[in-house]
């Protein structure tokens, strides 16, 4: 049984998408990644290394780690939120609509990971 290559629904074996507005979509999905991908990967990996040295720092200055940790993962979840590229695993699995919305989900997470690291270091330390 094959699947709709955007929102996977059903269809039959000659065919790639559902419809043309699918087909579209993807489209601009794999158009947008080629050219946005390589920028924003080196992005993310600022951020997340950013955040492994928040978590590093805060064993001796855990305001300043705090800080570091919550203003890398606020960067990296606005990041994640405007350009959800889901890896490869994900799009293979769910398609590209279920992928970009569980891609934004984590971005959610990681934004409400660093608004709590801020209150912590705001009111906590
Ligand atoms: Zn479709």
């Amino acid at each position: 049984m094959k699947k709709c290559g955007y929102c996977a629904k059903q269809i039959t074996y000659h065919q790639m998408f559902c419809n043309d507005e699918c087909h579209g979509k993807s489209n601009k999905f794999y158009e947008m990644r080629e050219h946005l991908s390589s920028v924003f990967g080196v992005f993310n990996m600022v951020c997340l290394i950013g955040m492994a040295l928040g978590i590093f720092l805060m064993n001796f200055a855990r305001e300043t780690g705090l800080y570091i940790f919550a203003g890398c993962g606020v960067v990296l979840a606005i990041i994640i939120l405007l350009i959800p590229l889901p890896i490869d695993n994900m799009l293979d699995k769910w398609k590209i609509k279920k992928a970009v919305f569980a891609t934004r989900i984590i971005g959610l997470c990681v934004m409400g990971l660093a608004l709590i690291a801020f209150l912590l270091a705001l009111f906590v330390f």
